[in-house]
């Protein structure tokens, strides 16, 4: 019987009658996967505990029948990032992430890219290598220049007009363009208008372009990382369409 082996990172896991769980992961080799762990229910020895959200594992699976859900064999650690399941902002961030990915993208298409930026994005996470805050714009800037959605933040997406030539301190983020717009374009209050500092749309830009190890030496300052955090977390949801659950609970967190 045929099969594969990965690398791969669990994103969710839901029941499966009183025994089994279907699992979703990020693999490396086959992109987004969902597998059916058999007896992981009911019987924690059959993956020693391993299928914990967020844990990157080393997977073995084999095809199921008739092209069906592949079968999860074996499952053995590579990193359990047990630091985020202990505290409950690191998991709602994580579980956003997951959703994200979980969300938008293709089963069974490989992006390289979309796994390490998760894993690096984990591991940050894990390992307090900076603020989730911190982590949560790169990781959503970065998965948005990666699934094709990058906001446009170079120019004004009206009148064309570059960012470094606006004389203003700040600029509009307008969710329907897409991206920046100029003061003189912005006329007018609107729900899917915020404003930010042009500093912190330089910081978007360079985080665009950059790879994870470079970003995490990136230092916001409370201002602009609170309206990039803003901008981010209203520009997913109107570009995916609908609100992620764990968004919203981690709204709710955080006025508590
Ligand atoms: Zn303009």
């Amino acid at each position: 019987m045929s099969g594969f082996s990965t690398p791969a990172i669990l994103l969710r896991r839901i029941d499966y009658g009183d025994y089994d769980l279907i699992v979703t992961f990020l693999s490396l080799a086959k992109g987004k996967i969902s597998a059916l762990a058999k007896n992981a229910k009911k019987s924690r020895k059959r993956f020693s505990g391993l299928l914990e959200p967020f844990t990157a594992l080393e997977l073995v699976c084999r095809s199921g029948r008739a092209g069906g859900m592949p079968i999860l064999q074996e499952a053995s650690m590579h990193s359990p990032f047990a630091g985020i399941r202990e505290d409950v902002f690191k998991t709602l961030y994580a579980a956003y992430w997951a959703e994200l990915i979980n969300g938008w993208m293709e089963e069974w298409k490989s992006q390289p890219r979309v796994y390490r930026l998760l894993y690096d994005a984990l591991n940050a996470l894990d390992l307090d290598l900076a603020g989730p805050e911190e982590i949560s714009i790169i990781f959503q800037m970065r998965f948005l220049s990666l699934a094709g959605y990058t906001p446009k933040l170079d120019l004004c997406g009206a009148c064309g007009t570059a960012l470094d030539l606006m004389a203003a301190g700040t600029v509009i983020f307008d969710l329907e363009k897409g991206g920046i717009v100029c003061n003189g374009c912005a006329a007018g209050e609107s729900r899917t208008r915020l404003r930010i500092s042009k500093g912190a749309v330089k910081q978007l830009c360079w985080i665009r372009e950059n790879d994870f190890k470079t970003l995490q030496r990136l230092r916001f300052t409370p201002t602009a990382l609170r309206e990039a955090l803003s901008a981010m977390e209203a520009f997913v949801p109107y570009h995916l369409g609908r609100m992620p659950r764990s968004l919203r609970v981690l709204g709710q967190m955080r006025r508590r």
